[in-house]
Parts: C-alpha cells; structure tokens; sequence
C-alpha cells in the first residue's frame, strides 16, 4: 500500500474510531495532510506546505488550528505581544518583539509594516519593556529590491538606537543569505544595534561566522528553519548539532569578545545549552557573559531555569495574523506538535 493510501485510511480510521462526526471535508483533509506529513515525509512535509496557499487558505479558517497555533503565540494583535512581554519582565526575562510576516509583494504593504513597527518600539518604551524587535527582510520588501529594504531597515535601527533597543535581522532561506549578509554588513556599518541570524544547518555558516567576527555587532545562531538541498545545508540533524556547537565555540572564544559581538544563542537543545554553558565557563565567563534566547511557548522550563542561572535571556515573541508558514516550520522542527493540532480538533 502507498504512504499516502496508508495515511488516507489512517486519517479516516482515526476520525471515525474517535467518533468525530462533526468533522467535515475540509477538517479531514486537514487532518490527513497533518498525519500524512507525521506518517514519514514529517520535516520537509511541512517546510513544502508552508509554501502552499491552497493549504494556508484552508487552515486559517479552522477554529482548531487557532487553538493549536495558540501555543506558540499569545495572539494575533500588537496588544497581546505587549501583554506578554509585560508579563515576562515580571518574571524577569526580556523579549524581541517580531511581528509575522514575509515576501511581501507591495512596496506599500513593506511600508506599513516598517509603521507597524516604530509603534511597537514607541510602545516597548512607553511601557518601559525594553524589548527589541526582530525583522524579516522580505517583509520589509527584499523582494522587491535592496534599495528599499535597506531604507526600511535603517529606519528602525535607527529608531530602536535612538531608544537604546536593537534590531536584529531574520535569516531566511538561502536564497536570501548573500542579500542579508549584504544589508548587514552596511547596516552595522552605521549603527551598533543591529544584529543579524545565522543558520548552524548551512554549510557556508562557518564562513560567514570567519568574516562577521571582526565587526562586532550581533550575531544570533540557531540551527535553521527552512528546507534547503544537501549542497547548501547539511541534512543529518548530528551534522548540524556538531556544527552549532563549533560556531558556538567560536562565538565563546576572546577574539569575538574582543571585537565586541554581542552573541545571542538561539536554541530550545537543553544538551547543546549545557554544552555551551560548559564551555563558557572553562573560557571563564561569567552567566551574564552568555546570553540565550527561546520561542515563545517552548521549553517553558528551562527558559525559568536560564534566566534563574544569571544568564541574559529573552523570549522571542511572535504574533500577527500571518501566522502560516512559520507554524508550518514550528511543527517541522518537532512533528510531534502535530498531535496537539489533531487534540484540538476534538476540543469544541
Ligand atoms: C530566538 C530564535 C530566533 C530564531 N530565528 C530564526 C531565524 O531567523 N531563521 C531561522 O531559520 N530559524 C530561526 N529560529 C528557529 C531555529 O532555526 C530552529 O528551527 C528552532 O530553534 C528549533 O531548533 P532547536 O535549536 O531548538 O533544536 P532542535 O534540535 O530542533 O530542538 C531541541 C528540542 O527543543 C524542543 N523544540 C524545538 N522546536 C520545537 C517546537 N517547534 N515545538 C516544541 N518543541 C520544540 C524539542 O524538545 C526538541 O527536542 C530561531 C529560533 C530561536 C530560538
């Protein structure tokens, strides 16, 4: 029997042992998307559909996968991300503030964004917050030209300068790297809030990691979120995990220090954050030496645990109606969310 064959029949046994007979068309075929992606193809499943509008116009009208993507986010509006923060600065842990969102088509649209923006710095700073934000490039127009984007861009870092917050820049897929690295490099040129993401899963990430160094400004290292071929990215998680914890070794060494690189590590790997917190104290750093940062909604615990431990920790706290595509890679990274989507299928 063919996988997906086999998954179709799982996906209806599943809805009909459960006696879900309020299920309709599209909430099955929702749901054998789901377990077809759980049934083996799992990562790149994911990653393929957060490129699907057929399946992104479908899923944003099902009440369940709200509930689900809840999990995740606090809401969709700038006054539940503020909310958040707020109430993460009482248990002492800072935020980045990033709003959902990416290829924007429009310039006008890439505008009202940048707006959106300066709102959210004006009110982290009216609620004393001290949140910083964090940005897609294609959302501010990427697409649509450097130019523009970079204009954008500068606009907040400057702003966020000028409140002593900072900006830092998404790394998106590959095809997207070189521009990155581009805007900012000359963005860091003009300001020293400003950092950017690296991705441990790319091969060319060492080298990158070789020239950035020297510039000081921010460098956040996660493993990777996007689907990339085997040329570009390594494709065993090990490969990957090996290679997160050698840039994080080199984000640990006195040469970056010296230059001044504020290192951010981007990570929910409790073995690998134990690893890198080992290996900042045989470099004899001090836990406010070394600084993570989690999504919202994950590994709630040992986010308590490393703000406890002294360290400099921030939550980064996603919202906005476009939620799509960046659920779709949350439950690639740990196809076991998927479970929690099908639970709340059954939860009305
Ligand atoms: C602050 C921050 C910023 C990021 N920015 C970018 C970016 O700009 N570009 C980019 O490509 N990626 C970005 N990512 C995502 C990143 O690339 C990884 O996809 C993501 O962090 C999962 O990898 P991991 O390091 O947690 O390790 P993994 O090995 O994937 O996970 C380790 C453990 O963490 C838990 N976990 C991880 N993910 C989830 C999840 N979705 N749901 C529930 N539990 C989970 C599980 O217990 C898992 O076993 C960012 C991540 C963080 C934390």
């Amino acid at each position: 029997m063919s996988r997906s064959r086999e998954a179709r029949d799982f996906a209806d046994g599943f809805l009909t042992r459960a006696g879900d007979r309020r299920a309709d068309g599209g909430q099955r075929r929702i749901c054998l998307l789901i377990i077809v992606a759980a049934m083996g193809l799992m990562r790149s499943a994911f990653l393929a559909g957060s490129q699907s509008r057929w399946l992104r116009e479908r899923a944003v009208k099902y009440r369940f996968v709200h509930r689900a993507v809840s999990r995740f986010m606090p809401g969709e509006d700038l006054d539940a991300a503020i909310a958040a923060a707020r109430s993460l600065r009482g248990k002492g842990v800072g935020s980045v503030l990033t709003y959902l969102g990416e290829n924007l088509k429009d310039l006008d649209e890439a505008e009202q964004v940048t707006r959106h923006y300066l709102e959210v710095l004006k009110r982290a700073k009216d609620a004393a917050l001290e949140a910083e934000i964090s940005v897609k490039l294609t959302q501010l127009g990427l697409d649509l030209g450097p130019a523009a984007c970079e204009r954008a861009l500068m606009t907040l870092v400057e702003r966020a300068a000028a409140d002593s917050t900072w900006v830092w820049i998404d790394m998106e897929g590959s095809a997207y790297t070189d521009a990155t690295l581009e805007i900012y490099r000359r963005a860091r040129g003009r300001s020293a809030n400003v950092g950017v993401c690296l991705q441990a899963y790319l091969r060319r990430t060492e080298h990158d990691l070789r020239t950035l160094i020297p510039l000081g400004g921010g460098l956040r290292l996660v493993k990777g979120a996007y689907r990339e071929p085997p040329d570009r990215a390594y494709p065993g998680k090990r490969d990957v995990d090996t290679n997160y914890f050698a840039l994080a070794t080199r984000l640990l060494h006195r040469e970056a220090r010296q230059a001044g690189v504020r290192a951010i590590f981007g990570t929910h790997d409790s073995h690998l954050i134990r690893r890198i917190e080992k290996g900042a104290q045989d470099a004899n750093l001090r836990p406010h030496q070394l600084e993570f940062q989690m999504l919202y909604g994950i590994k709630r615990e040992e986010q308590t645990r490393l703000a406890a431990a002294g360290h400099p920790f921030r939550v980064l706290i996603s919202y906005g109606d476009a939620w799509f595509p960046w659920y779709m890679r949350r439950l690639a990274e740990r196809p076991a969310n998927v479970l929690f989507v099908v639970k709340n299928l059954f939860a009305d």
